[in-house]
């Protein structure tokens, strides 16, 4: 059956009951059915979004403005779930992906987007999550900072060796049975035992696609096997390549299940060729059944074992596996837009909550009297002091603790908190999950004036800014952040103020 949607883009309600399809003569699609569609928008998590008979259809694969032949592959009550088959009439902001993996790798699901129309969409997504789910009115929501460079911005990429290689369909047949049993790549998404193979990936450096192909090539010839999420055989399981963007510093890590002698030491000299610009090359040597790439022991074949990266100021080592931010240019304006935003004077202290490594205490520590770092993971707390002593800054303090357990009401009475300065200005940078709301009350109890919050999940800091809003706090604006361009990720920071009197 094909129906033409000409209705898409009536005003009905995507929650109405949707199988009524109240005074619709256009039948309400089904799995199986082929549909012309024009798209409206792009929703969350990078699919796009039509309407049939008052039912929302998200599209995987089209840009806001084309028009699109699809198939319906799931339907729900509330929604169907469809496929482009073809692009009758493209959009005006659709552009042809730089990278021949667009539509199989899950990694840039908007490469297919004009660049400015992406920023377009996630300042929208900002205001949406601040309007319905912090019902926040008529916040103001600025332009999104773009990524200096929307290609070759990443500073790390972790490549999987697989031996189940997910095979295209015009590569059925094509491909040796060798190959088909080993692949290094990315992850089919949603197909954790297959293995996109990778030629050339837009997201780090020409260096690090020489370094991911000549690795293929050299275990390929050699007869090295990949390791088997199933069988948990073979040797080979990740390739993680990092560089400092400012330094030129180049790290490969290689995580193995063995030692494999054999092979390393010509691993190691082939790496040490120019043209892949490797300063340190480190094998992990694992095995566990567990598909993260941290080796129980790390041997260091060539070179220091870690990179060097400049962030604002400061240097800082990064160890084949320590957290850093993956857009180290984006990190830099993140960063100074925070500062910005928190108005900071010489005699502040600042806390700075959920703070990682310290990269934002160390960012701002040169223009504030102290800063408190606070942090649940002990071996980035371990890294923050060490980043700090490595910087000669002698004004910060760092301390391992669940912000919970360190605002909770009684912790200044001989507690975690205890003869810790009180702050002036509060930034607060939590995982996606956002802040527990016992934070959230902590901090409107603190009666700190000047609040900043780094969110990399609008939907949960507009929750958490709608309770603080409870509180007396008003946003005096929104400033989304890109940080990885062709997704559908978006960073922000909020500006959020309190009278002094207030609370
Ligand atoms: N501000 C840092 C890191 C932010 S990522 C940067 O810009 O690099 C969020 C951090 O919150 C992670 O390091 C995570 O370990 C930490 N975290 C998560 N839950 C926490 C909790 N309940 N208490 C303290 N820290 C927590």
């Amino acid at each position: 059956m094909t129906t033409h949607a000409d209705s898409a883009g009536t005003d009905i309600n995507p929650n109405t009951e949707a199988s009524t399809n109240a005074g619709h003569d256009i039948p309400l699609p089904r799995r199986g059915d082929i549909l012309t569609l024009d798209i409206e928008n792009a929703a969350f998590e990078g699919r796009s979004v039509a309407r049939v008979a008052g039912l929302v259809v998200f599209v995987d694969g089209a840009v806001p403005g084309d028009r699109v032949r699809a198939t319906v592959f799931r339907k729900k009550k509330q929604y169907a779930e469809a496929r482009v088959d073809e692009v009758l009439v493209p959009s005006p902001h659709r552009v042809d992906p730089a990278c021949t993996h667009f539509g199989v790798c899950g990694g840039c699901k908007w490469q297919h987007m004009r660049y400015e129309e992406q920023l377009r969409w996630k300042r929208q997504h900002v205001m949406d999550a601040f309007q319905r789910i912090g019902g926040l009115e008529d916040v103001t929501v600025n332009d999104t900072l773009p990524s200096l460079s929307p290609f070759w911005y990443r500073n790390k990429m972790e490549y999987s060796f697989g031996e189940m290689r997910w095979l295209l369909a015009d590569e059925l047949g094509e491909v040796s049975r060798d190959a088909e049993l080993f692949a290094v790549g990315l992850h089919v998404p949603k197909r954790y035992d297959r293995i996109l193979h990778i030629d050339a990936c837009h997201l780090q450096s020409e260096e690090s696609n020489r370094i991911l192909d000549a690795t293929r090539r050299f275990f390929l010839e050699r007869g090295v096997r990949a390791f088997s999420t199933r069988t948990h055989e073979g040797d080979l399981r990740h390739l993680v390549i990092r560089e400092g963007k400012h330094t030129g510093e180049r790290m490969v890590y290689l995580v193995t299940s063995r030692r494999m002698e054999e092979h390393m030491q010509d691993y190691a000299a082939l790496l040490q060729r120019e043209e892949f610009g490797v300063s340190t090359l480190v094998q992990g040597v694992t095995q566990r059944k567990s598909t993260v790439a941290i080796g129980e022991t790390d041997v260091v074949l060539f070179g220091e074992g870690s990179i060097r990266e400049r962030l604002g100021g400061n240097t800082f080592r990064i160890s084949p596996t320590s957290f850093f931010q993956t857009n180290t240019l984006q990190a830099e304006r993140l960063y100074a837009l925070a500062e910005q935003a928190a108005a900071l004077r010489a005699d502040d202290v600042v806390w700075d909550l959920y703070c990682g490594t310290g990269t934002i205490s160390l960012f701002i520590a040169r223009d504030v009297k102290h800063v408190v770092g606070v942090e649940l993971n002990e071996a980035a707390i371990r890294d923050a002091e060490r980043n700090a002593a490595d910087n000669g800054i002698t004004n910060t303090q760092f301390i391992c603790a669940d912000i919970v357990d360190f605002l909770a009401p009684d912790a200044r009475d001989g507690g975690i908190a205890d003869g810790i300065p009180a702050p002036d200005v509060i930034i607060t940078d939590p995982p996606r999950a956002g802040m527990h709301t016992k934070v959230v009350d902590a901090i409107g109890r603190s009666g700190v004036s000047r609040l900043v919050y780094v969110s990399c999940n609008p939907a949960t800091s507009a929750r958490d800014c709608g309770l603080l809003a409870e509180h007396g706090y008003v946003i005096e604006d929104i400033t989304p952040v890109d940080m990885f361009p062709h997704t559908y990720h978006i960073e922000c920071v909020i500006r959020l103020r309190r009278e002094e009197s207030a609370g």
